[in-house]
């Protein structure tokens, strides 16, 4: 049965050979060169217009301002009808382009929807929904060269990382700077993915794989998905790129060190990358990267390759895998406590069996320094330190709900974004309830992607009584979205909204006072609290440089008096266990 259903797949040997192309295709298809983003697009219009089981969707808009199109296979005639067998039934998701210099995607969907077209009624039946991003970065596909990928080997042409407004798309999922970030949530949660695969190519080291693969994070997985994910389908895939393709799978290659013998680790899959976005949604999620030095016609098929045999997994194991993302879903619901802020534990290290190229050190011609040579004619198979485990240094306490004030326009349209369920406040109310007292935290000193990422964040949560108005947002945490919601929320995880600036307006004092009008006020206030007084006693007993500071002292008492604005340093998001 598996055969048969294979075989439409697998029927030809070499990858753009066996079909019959029409000429302007097989000019797409051939060997080192990607199409443009009109000719890609036009090619999707003709296969969705000869064949009502493939559709084409304008899903929206780009930064650029030609629409994100979605391609489906498996479709019916009526698009909601579509999204909703998606949905309701086993899919897979394929983004291409979001870096448009490492195209592989791009080809290798293409051949995905020929062979879709050539199969018959009775093979497409029991098929899994295929839907595929042609190309995602629409802006980057248009600013097209052969030289922005300068350690590449082809295609010949091109497009660029940076975007329309030159954003890494592989960084927006979160912030959702870009129109196209919002487009993906649109469309993402159309389709509520089993399986997401985002395409592209590596940079870094030289070695023999042509394949390698990024999975989420294994220590941040709920068990469920985590046992189907790396007991199950890594390993089928593994075997079957091997058996059937001849490619051997392997980790993405961070280095560890300088030199591959320094082992290598596992990527830190956060929410602002795609697949930890996928992630938070409990879709199955993969990076594949393949490798820069290699032929593009090889990229290309071990890419097709990845997909195909994800597809044929799905096929048999389509219960399996609805299941287990929905007892994650279910097991989301239930907690209480989420480990956090996951650091690469190196005491806790595997080795692995690494087909890489032996190297040597060599001078330099340009630099007279040493430099490093991968030598291609000694191929070596050893094993080496593979560093695997993230341990939670934190957790944060999860909440029975949310509360979001309206004035937050961005917040709250990327909650709806991605479909959270959210009450809106119908009157004017009295809450009392907890929140978050920004401490301290640390920036970079130039942009990142457009902000100044906090990190290491540090809060008080304190108790507040809460003036909610009428058209503010509950946001309860027993829903399918609990992951997500706390991600972005709860300001200590790494990729939440206070993260990435949205609510930098809450960390600048706005009133202050003159001393010399504030020293009576003072006295006064230490007189009428005699707990007070005796703290600052304290502190300037035990604290030379504030004893020094007749402004500091004063502010001391100015910060624990009435006159100090109670929404200093304090998010309006709050919370109730
Ligand atoms: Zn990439």
């Amino acid at each position: 049965m598996k055969n048969k259903r294979m075989k439409i797949f697998l029927s030809f040997l070499s990858l753009f050979a066996a079909f019959t192309l029409s000429a302007q295709t097989k000019e797409l298809l051939a060997g080192n060169t990607t199409p443009t983003y009109n000719e890609l697009i036009d090619f999707y219009k003709e296969q969705a217009s000869k064949d009502a089981g493939i559709q084409l969707y304008a899903m929206g808009s780009s930064d650029h301002g030609k629409p994100i199109y979605l391609c489906v296979l498996g479709a019916l005639l009526d698009s909601t009808e579509t999204f909703n067998k998606a949905r309701n039934s086993t899919t897979i998701l394929i983004n291409n382009g979001i870096h448009p210099g490492e195209p592989c995607g791009v080809n290798a969907s293409m051949q995905l929807v020929h062979d879709y077209s050539q199969m018959s009624m009775k093979q497409r039946k029991d098929y899994p929904v295929i839907a595929i991003i042609p190309g995602y970065n629409v802006g980057g596909m248009h600013n097209r060269s052969s030289y922005s990928r300068a350690n590449q080997e082809g295609p010949e042409e091109y497009g660029f990382r940076g975007n329309s407004r030159n954003f890494d798309l592989n960084r927006d999922f979160i912030k959702m700077d870009s129109e196209n970030a919002k487009t993906f949530a649109k469309l993402f949660h159309g389709l509520d993915p089993d399986i997401f695969v985002d395409t592209h190519t590596s940079n870094g080291a030289d070695y023999q794989y042509t394949m390698t693969y990024i999975a989420p994070t294994y220590d941040r997985m709920p068990e469920a998905t985590r046992k189907l994910m790396y007991e199950e389908l890594i390993p089928h895939l593994g075997k079957q790129l091997s058996k059937e393709w001849n490619y051997d799978l392997a980790p993405y290659v961070s280095m560890n060190a300088s030199r591959l013998d320094g082992g290598i680790y596992a990527f830190n899959t956060l929410p602002r990358y795609a697949m930890g976005y996928g992630e938070l949604f409990h879709t199955l999620s993969f990076t594949t990267e393949t490798h820069m030095l290699k032929p593009f016609e090889d990229r290309v098929r071990s890419t097709y390759g990845f997909l195909v045999e994800t597809i044929d997994w799905m096929l048999d194991n389509s219960f399996s895998l609805e299941r287990a993302r929905q007892d994650a879903k279910e097991a989301y619901k239930q907690l209480t406590v989420l480990p956090s802020n996951y650091k690469l534990d190196t005491l806790r290290k595997d080795s692995i069996l690494f087909k890489g190229y032996e190297w040597v050190d060599k001078p330099s011609e340009i630099t007279k320094q040493s430099r490093l040579f991968y030598d291609r004619s000694k191929p070596f198979s050893n094993y080496i330190p593979h560093y695997f485990s993230y341990s939670a240094n934190d957790t944060v306490d999860v909440p029975a709900y949310y509360v979001v004030g309206a004035q937050e326009k961005k917040t709250i349209e990327a909650l709806a974004l991605n479909n959270v369920e959210m009450i809106e406040t119908s009157a004017d109310t009295m809450l009392f309830a907890k929140a978050f007292k920004i401490i301290d935290f640390s920036n970079g000193t130039k942009p990142y992607e457009g902000h100044y990422l906090h990190t290491n964040t540090q809060l008080e949560i304190i108790e507040i009584k809460a003036h909610l108005k009428k058209g503010d947002w509950i946001i309860p945490m027993k829903q399918d979205k609990a992951y997500y919601i706390l991600s972005v929320l709860d300001p200590r995880m790494e990729d939440s909204f206070f993260a990435w600036n949205f609510y930098d307006s809450y960390l600048q004092q706005k009133e202050y006072f003159s001393p010399y009008v504030f020293e009576e006020k003072a006295v006064e206030l230490l007189k009428r609290n005699p707990e007070l007084e005796k703290e600052f006693r304290q502190k300037q007993k035990e604290d030379a440089d504030f004893n020094e500071s007749r402004w500091e002292q004063l502010y001391f008492i100015y910060k624990r008096s009435p006159y100090y604005e109670p929404t200093h340093n304090v998010l309006p998001i709050y919370f109730v266990k």
